[in-house]
């Protein structure tokens, strides 16, 4: 997944996939934004597919993981 990150050091902007975790100008190692984002849209996704489903108690649960990984940067 191509997620956009903004590098905190240098604040350059970067396009990371699983291949490349690093800042394009300094070359901090963005992984762990990287996982944090990753998790935050992955239970997004969650989310919608359960809505589609008509499951609520599921959707529910995969927003607060959402949020969660949404607050933790
Ligand atoms: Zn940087």
């Amino acid at each position: 997944m191509i997620i956009k990150i903004k590098c905190p050091i240098c604040t350059a902007s970067n396009k990371l996939m699983e291949t490349n975790l690093q800042c394009r100008r300094c070359k901090n190692d963005l992984s762990r934004i990287y996982v944090i984002k990753y998790h935050s849209y992955y239970n997004r996704i969650k989310t919608i597919m359960s809505i589609v489903k008509k499951d609520y108690n599921e959707a529910e649960k995969n927003l607060t993981k959402a949020v969660k990984f949404s607050t933790e940067i």
